[in-house]
């Protein structure tokens, strides 16, 4: 039989939607997805971990990497650098683990230019007034980046129509259950390896 690559998933959406919340939600149902680690140079918060929230870099050694080639895509969000590690992903996808993104509009049209099999969706708020009261109860940002990030929201959602999905998330677990129907679907879907299959195994049945 022959193996399939893994998916590739990309999920966008403006900060405060709820991204981070539904994919962890996810993993605990399905925890053989692999959801990458992005690399960033802004400052860790208060709960974050390294190498679990995120791979926290100096501004010259996120450069370093990126004259390295080490990113498959990078960013500069809310004025600091954000990038998916390339290799990991790769490997990833080869050995046929499905792989989440969670990465802002500017990296997944990167992703969908180089990589147009990838499946992007994107999450929106429930309102821009519930989004605002969501960055707020963060606690982390200042008035001046609150305001960075609510016109930026406005900005992002003009991209939608560049996405395969939405999900609108007003409720966590039917978010959750939405993103896990979308990866469901997506890998039942027929596609040329599994036709190719089909084409080189036996003849034993006829049909009609
Ligand atoms: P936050 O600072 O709230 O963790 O993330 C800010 C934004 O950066 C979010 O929209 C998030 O999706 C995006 N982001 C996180 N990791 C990456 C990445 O690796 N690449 C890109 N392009 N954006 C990312």
């Amino acid at each position: 039989m022959l193996e399939r690559q893994g998916n590739l998933f990309v999920v966008s959406g403006p900060s405060g939607a709820g991204k981070g919340s539904i994919i962890k939600q996810l993993i605990k149902q399905r925890p053989e997805i692999w959801v990458s680690v992005s690399a960033t140079s802004r400052e860790p918060r208060q709960d974050e971990v390294e190498a679990v929230s995120y791979f926290f870099k100096s501004k010259d050694e996120f450069r370093r990497l990126i004259d390295q080639r080490a990113f498959l895509e990078w960013a500069e969000v809310f004025c600091n650098y954000y990038g998916t590690l390339r290799q990991p992903v790769l490997d990833a996808l080869k050995q046929g683990t499905n792989v989440i993104l969670e990465i802002d509009i500017q990296g997944a049209l990167q992703i969908k230019q180089m990589y147009d099999e990838a499946i992007f969706v994107f999450i929106l708020p429930p309102s821009l007034d519930e989004l605002e009261k969501r960055i707020k109860n963060r606690g982390s940002e200042t008035e001046e980046s609150l305001a960075l990030r609510l016109k930026t929201a406005l900005e992002e959602i003009s991209y939608i129509e560049k996405y395969d999905y939405f999900i609108i998330n007003d409720d966590l677990a039917e978010s959750t259950r939405k993103l896990d129907a979308i990866i469901t679907a997506e890998n039942a879907k027929v596609a040329r390896d599994v036709i190719e299959m089909l084409d080189s195994a036996d003849k034993g049945f006829m049909l009609g």
